[in-house]
């Protein structure tokens, strides 16, 4: 079966949060399930210098505005379409907006643009090459699904994922003359969305499939309280929606091997995690005791819960335990954490930035991560925490809640507890957690039955892998003869 996946992101090339790692891992987990995956993505500065131009696969004489060019290449194991189109991607800054944090004015054109070449190698512009699905991602690429609708590929079955309902691509109506669709998508049941246009609406409302990053996520998003605005939409399609939890990359992140440690470790060499606490202690400048050290490797946002985190930073470190923070994103949480942690010099030390080496070591070297979230479609961070025996703590709500188990009496006695659950997500649930997660690390033995247990995990994309292949064979099975 051969899979066209349609991504704004994708690791190891360009990142900014989980839906890279999904989009870099889901391709090589698929490939056991028999499923060959190419993935078009935007020629970003990143992506163009990361392989060598070969034969354009297609070119485009005028695409939203000039000229444009769909190359093949093949990295770190994946199969990639690469397009390439100056006017819209060669730029400085992130893929979504420019050094200071501005959004590009013109991202509806971008990603429009990105999604009309989805659809048309949907219906066959690369010679030799017709996918059997395509599966788009976030709002990015959900137009892809729209365009295919309304265009030449409206018989090829389709998913979306959404991996964030809080961002949707919502524009203004003047953009829709431009998108190159017909006047009948401007409707209720196409792209229009409260007057405007709606990428991830068009795209929810076009996907034969929605899946979502975990079973709890799928089920919050019906609700208004985590619907974002499109939980009237998302009830209708219940039928047709998914919650399959996110895998992580067992080889990029694995503690007897990680390159990024200053030791490497498994379940049953956990006293060697000590030296990455010494590297953590040092690079975060913080006192050496015998407390444990809480990390947050983060964006500093509300959904992850980070006002939380500045209003009981005191609390926590009156608690006994030190911090670990880095992360970067809200300049008023980045200014109160980094005065917190003047504060408190030796108990709490702040990093802002973005460090992928430092975060494998934080994982390494930390006793718990805390992940406050408002709302977490899945999380990776408590993932990449359970299998390095960084034990996490963590609001009960969507995927945290389907991957980590509390370890309350009846979980401890049957030795299965991999963590620490709070609800509601407020601060005084938050900071029962954190005492019991205290109490626990003084007992020595019931720490590291939590740490091991949570190792044991199976974390990897197998089981998911797996519900993917189903879900597309049933899309398939449900194509037109
Ligand atoms: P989200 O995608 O909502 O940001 P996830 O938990 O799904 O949250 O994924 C976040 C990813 O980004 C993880 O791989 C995490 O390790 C990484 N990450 C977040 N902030 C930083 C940071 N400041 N430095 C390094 N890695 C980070």
């Amino acid at each position: 079966m051969k899979v066209l996946a349609v991504a704004p992101e994708i690791y190891p090339l360009i990142k900014t949060g989980g839906l890279a790692d999904v989009t870099g891992a889901l391709p090589l987990a698929m490939a056991g399930q028999g499923i060959s995956t190419r993935t078009l993505i935007p020629g970003y500065p990143a992506v163009m210098k990361a392989f060598r131009r070969g034969r354009p696969l297609h070119k485009y004489a005028a695409l939203q505005g000039g000229r444009a060019t769909v190359y093949g290449a093949k990295v770190a194991g994946l199969d990639l379409l690469v397009l390439d189109a100056p006017h819209l991607f060669d730029r400085t800054g992130g893929p979504y907006g420019d050094a200071t944090g501005s959004d590009f004015p013109d991202n509806w054109r971008r990603f429009a643009a990105l999604s009309q070449v989805g659809a048309d190698i949907a219906a066959g512009v690369i010679k030799g090459y017709v996918p059997d699905v395509v599966h788009a991602h976030d709002w990015q690429s959900a137009m892809t699904l729209a365009y295919m609708r309304y265009g030449a590929a409206v018989t090829t079955p389709s998913a979306l994922t959404v991996h964030n309902l809080a961002f949707q691509g919502q524009f203004g109506s003047s953009i829709f003359a431009e998108l190159g669709l017909p006047a009948a998508a401007m409707s209720l049941e196409g792209v229009e969305y409260y007057g405007g246009v709606g990428f991830l609406k068009a795209g929810l409302q076009a996907a034969w499939a929605i899946t979502t990053v975990s079973p709890t996520y799928a089920q919050e998003i019906r609700s208004p309280e985590f619907g974002m605005g499109l939980d009237g939409l998302v009830n209708m399609r219940a039928s047709d929606l998914y919650g399959i939890v996110n895998g992580i990359d067992t080889d990029t992140w694995n503690p007897a091997t990680d390159k990024y440690l200053t030791a490497n470790f498994s379940a049953d060499t956990l006293a060697a995690r000590q030296a990455n606490k010494l590297a953590v202690e040092k690079r975060f400048s913080l006192e050496h005791d015998d407390s444990p050290i809480l990390c947050v490797i983060s964006r500093l946002t509300w959904q992850k819960g980070m006002d939380m985190l500045v209003g009981t930073l005191d609390q926590v470190v009156a608690e006994g335990a030190r911090l670990a923070i880095l992360g970067s994103g809200d300049s008023a949480f980045e200014g109160a954490l980094l005065a917190g942690a003047a504060r408190h010099r030796g108990r709490v030390g702040v990093v802002i930035g973005y460090d992928e080496s430092l975060s494998h070591l934080m994982q390494a070297g930390c006793d718990a991560i805390v992940i406050p979230s408002r709302f977490e479609p899945c999380g990776l961070t408590q993932l990449y925490g359970l299998r390095y025996g960084c034990v996490p703590i963590v609001a009960r709500t969507g995927g945290l809640a389907d991957t980590v188990i509390d370890a309350n009496e009846a979980a401890l006695s049957a030795g299965v507890a991999t963590g620490f659950q709070f609800e509601p997500a407020d601060a005084g649930s938050f900071m029962h957690a954190v005492a019991r997660a205290t109490a626990a690390y003084a007992t020595p033995d019931v720490w590291a039955s939590i740490q091991r247990q949570g190792m044991k995990a199976d974390v990897s994309w197998d089981r998911s892998a797996r519900k993917y292949a189903d879900l597309y064979r049933s899309l398939v099975a449900r194509k037109p003869v």
